[in-house]
């Protein structure tokens, strides 16, 4: 058997599409994992070294979060091999020859992703008519812009609180990574009563006990500096962000920050997951042990998602706001009852719960 069917299970992959179109020097491939539930939308990535491995894995794991969120869509990805750095028209080139080569495949609507971005997804759109993350003129949300998945935390944020877990009034927030997603989730919750009291960024980390000030930070970012630069506070190394006691603690940065050998260091109530994949396996496994909630990546972190798919129906800003609010706080609380139920950790129950989606969707198909 192929190896290309080394992945294939039960949920999918529906198609794999290798793409060469050597005059255009193109070379993608897509997979279509799912569509049970409605087109699959997932990012276009570019970049020179993804496999399809990664690429099978990446449309899988859209297929769990677009379920999860309960949106009318299965998951998908496209690699496209490029160097994403290459001259703006030879990148335009290269895009509107990979939308005229996915043309046929209907049940496929692209989305930015490492590499790629809204003016990729306008070419794109220009050429076959759908694609989303598109610039705000020609009727996208700038999800980053107006901080969609840092909303979706602050409002899994509040689900948890409304079990009695947490207070959000006064609670103390720690964020790894101050960019679109941990900016904004600091904001968001800030403006819930809660108080951000250590953050990082790729050159550094800073803690002030007494709160630090978002204004400030921000204003830093955007001058290009790093958050440790913060004239109030005290500069902590990286590794010791980890161990700064607090309510909520946001990973918002890197894939696998949390693992067995920093877990227990962990000093929190509630480990809520902007990044994606932040923590291994057996660190999950230990927080359920340790009693400590852990609110899935694809539960916490599909704002962005829901943006796009609301930005697919032409809806408004305000709408994909609405949106968020609603799927994330009732998912968020569903995965935290068949958590407590079940006894697992959260991730298991959030896994449960959207193949149970994707199943009952594939009922209704052929
Ligand atoms: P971003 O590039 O805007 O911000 C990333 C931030 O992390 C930057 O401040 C960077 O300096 C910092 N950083 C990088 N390496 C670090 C390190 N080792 N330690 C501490 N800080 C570090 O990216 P983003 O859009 O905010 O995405 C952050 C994470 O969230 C990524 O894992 C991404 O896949 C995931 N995510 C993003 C979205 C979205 O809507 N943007 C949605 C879902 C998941």
């Amino acid at each position: 058997m192929s190896e290309l069917f080394a992945f294939a299970d039960d949920y999918g992959p529906a198609k794999v599409v290798a793409i060469h179109h050597p005059k255009a020097s193109l070379k993608a491939i897509l997979v279509v994992d799912n569509v049970a539930a409605g087109p699959a939308i997932g990012g276009a990535r570019m970049a020179v070294d993804v496999t399809y491995e990664e690429c099978f894995r990446l449309a899988r794991a859209m297929t769990w979060k677009n379920a999860a969120a309960g949106l009318p869509h299965g998951g998908a990805k496209a690699v496209i091999f490029a160097d994403p750095t290459m001259p703006e028209a030879d990148k335009e080139r290269t895009m509107r020859a990979f939308a005229r080569a996915i043309e046929p495949i209907a049940d496929y609507v692209p989305g930015p992703d490492m590499g790629t971005n809204e003016a990729c997804m306008a070419w794109v759109t220009d050429e076959i008519g759908r694609a989303v993350g598109l610039p705000r003129v020609i009727g996208g949300i700038p999800l980053d812009e107006i901080g969609a998945t840092g909303f979706g935390l602050a409002t899994a944020a509040e689900a948890v609180a409304a079990t009695g877990r947490i207070m959000l009034d006064g609670a103390r927030v720690v964020v790894q990574g101050y960019g679109a997603v941990g900016r904004h989730a600091a904001r968001f919750l800030d403006e819930r009563g809660a108080q951000l009291v250590a953050v990082s960024d790729s050159r550094g980390a800073i803690r002030h006990d007494d709160g630090l000030d978002l204004d400030a930070l921000d204003t830093l970012k955007a001058d290009g500096r790093s958050v440790a630069d913060l004239d109030h506070g005290v500069a902590i190394s990286a590794d010791d962000l980890i161990g700064v006691p607090c309510d909520i603690w946001i990973p918002a940065a890197r894939p696998d920050v949390l693992s067995g050998a920093n877990v227990d260091r962990l000093d929190t109530k509630l480990f809520l997951q902007g990044a994606n994949i932040p923590a291994t396996l057996d660190a999950e496994q230990r927080l359920h042990e340790r009693g400590i909630l852990s609110v899935p990546d694809f539960i916490a972190n599909a704002g962005g998602v829901i943006c796009g798919a609301v930005e697919f129906r032409g809806g408004s800003e305000r709408a994909a706001f609405d949106v968020i609010a609603q799927s994330i706080g009732r998912n968020t609380k569903e995965v935290l009852e068949r958590s407590l139920t079940d006894n697992a950790p959260p991730r298991t129950a959030a896994l449960a719960m959207a193949g149970e989606r994707v199943r009952t969707a594939m009922r209704f198909r052929q």
